[in-house]
């Protein structure tokens, strides 16, 4: 046991930071000014069984607890989160990720009410109870728990994203094993604390990349796996649950589309796009990266776009701006090579593209705009993930809707319209799992988040999210045992009447 250090290559396991047995470690780079905020370890797949192991006994015991007494404990987390200080997680994130840090505290505050939704969701209903097929018989339905689950978390928003599955796993009386991303593995192994409240071995977290993360989705004892982040490394996590018949929740990337019709409010739409597009320098699952402005309103709403764009202040999180830096160099060499590509493919630069040249030390890009943009372009077929907005300039709603759909992403859509006739078109046409009309990015903890087409299988959040956790098991319990009618043998009625009964 050991206390909580940044450099020292911690895991969180029986509720404790321990120094990790791995010899191989990362370096956590603070992309704004590359300074050395931490170490992690990389563990290896015996580290991981050993922490698997653990949490597969504190699970036997947590599935016993009834469901009154899990729902208390998980209260008990919603109000750490809610009464605790939270400005060192915070802090590390803006750190490691280079998020700004009001945005920060954003994301923490809203992680307890998940607990105390699933808490109650949990307790309020266990299972069917159908009308019977047979008078005396008793037929229904329970809830299991699947055993301990793996959480393969994304950089992007570590902490809420692992308490939506992280909540739904523990009320469905899993254990739970988080794997980080490594570029946000400090703040993640900080808000370990808030689980202190559980039983020992609960809620456990090992750090490392691609082959710690294999090694939890191969185990034979990883019994389901909620992962979120690329939509590359997702198929690759389904492909290997899928040969264990092991369920998988996939929450992949997306490249949404964001419809300005001739009847949006621009005074609206405007600031709209300017968060959505770069909220998060372009880094969220649902930022909008595809652009479709009806030509009516296109040259105006350009201009306004362009010129509040302009506007955003670039800079470290800890300092007075909203937009921080990529989270690394890979993901800023791709949204050049994707820019680069438009341009010489005949697109517009409106504002951004470049590095600002005051701000050259860290992974920072300017906001960019780009019209003239054409479906075939890099930029429309691959999700950027930065801060990259693509415009085409369509003739009518219809051709808008095509193109939004032109893609084999599936996460959100968006549009602005004051037409209702529109809204509810949109809402219908477009093959999203989410779709918002005048306000962009919003989620609800009692609504179902997830993709269609590539970007995921299963849901997060709502009622599907805790069933994502538990399985049902069928049950026939007669108390007075008695010969069915339609046990052998088969009575010479049923062979020359014709009236067979079917199970
Ligand atoms: P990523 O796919 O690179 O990594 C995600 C996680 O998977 C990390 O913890 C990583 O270490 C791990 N990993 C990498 N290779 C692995 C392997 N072979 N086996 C097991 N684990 C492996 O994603 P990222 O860059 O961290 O996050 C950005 C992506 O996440 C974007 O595509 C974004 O759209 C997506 N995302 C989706 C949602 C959603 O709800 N659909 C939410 C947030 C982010």
């Amino acid at each position: 046991m050991t206390n909580f250090d940044p450099y020292s290559r911690l895991i969180f396991l029986d509720n404790e930071y321990h120094v990790s047995q791995s010899p191989n470690q990362h370096k956590v780079l603070n992309p704004a000014n590359l300074n050395h905020e931490g170490t992690i370890a990389l563990c290896s797949t015996q580290e991981v069984e050993q922490v698997i192991s653990r949490a597969k006994e504190a699970q036997q015991e947590w599935k016993r607890e009834d469901e009154k007494n899990r729902a208390r404990i998980l209260h008990q987390i919603a109000s750490s989160i809610e009464d605790g200080d939270l400005s060192e997680v915070a802090r590390l994130m803006v750190l490691e990720e280079g998020k700004p840090y009001p945005e920060a505290i954003g994301e923490l505050a809203n992680c307890a009410p998940i607990f105390r939704y699933y808490a109650e969701m949990a307790r309020d209903e266990g299972g069917l109870l159908p009308g019977t097929t047979q008078t005396g018989s008793f037929q229904f339905s329970k809830y299991f728990p699947y055993g301990v689950s793996a959480h393969i978390m994304p950089f992007n928003y570590p902490i809420i994203v692992m308490c939506w599955t992280v909540a739904a796993s523990l009320a469905a009386g899993n254990a739970c094993i988080v794997k980080p991303s490594e570029a946000t593995s400090l703040c993640t192994l900080k808000f370990m604390d808030h689980f202190k409240i559980l039983p020992p071995g609960l809620v456990n977290c090992v750090t490392g990349g691609a082959e710690t993360g294999q090694a939890l989705v191969e185990s034979k004892n990883i019994n389901a796996v909620a992962f979120t982040g690329s939509v590359e490394v997702g198929r690759s996590i389904a492909v290997s649950c899928a040969r264990q018949m092991k369920p998988a929740i996939i929450e992949a990337g997306g490249s949404d589309p964001m419809i300005i019709s001739q009847h949006a409010p621009l005074d609206v739409a405007v600031p709209g796009c300017v968060m959505s597009a770069f909220h998060l320098s372009g880094q969220i699952c649902v930022s909008s990266e595809r652009f479709f402005v009806h030509e009516a309103i296109y040259d105006e709403f350009v201009q306004c776009f362009v010129a509040m764009t302009k506007q955003l202040r670039i800079g470290p999180g800890l300092e007075e701006s909203e937009i921080g830096p990529l989270v690394s160099e890979s993901a800023r060499e791709k949204v050049i090579r994707l820019i680069e590509d438009a341009v010489r493919n005949g697109a517009t630069i409106e504002c951004g593209g470049r590095i600002p040249p005051q701000l050259t030390q860290g992974w920072f890009y300017e906001p960019t705009i780009l019209t003239g943009v054409t479906k075939d372009m890099a930029v429309m077929r691959e999700e950027s993930f930065g801060p990259v907005a693509a415009i085409c300039k369509v003739r009518s709603f219809e051709e808008a809707l095509d193109l939004a759909n032109n893609t084999d992403f599936g996460l959100g859509a968006s549009i602005f319209t004051t037409s209702m006739d529109e809204a509810f078109k949109a809402y219908n046409t477009l093959e999203a799992g989410m779709v918002w009309v005048n306000n962009p990015l919003i989620d609800n903890d009692a609504l179902p988040f997830g993709g269609w087409k590539m970007s995921g299988i299963g849901r997060e959040m709502g009622r599907q999210g805790l069933d994502a956790f538990r399985q049902t098991k069928m049950g026939v319990i007669d108390t007075k045992p008695e010969i069915q009618d339609w046990w052998y043998p088969y009575s010479d009625d049923w062979f020359y009447s014709g009236k067979g009964r079917q199970v």
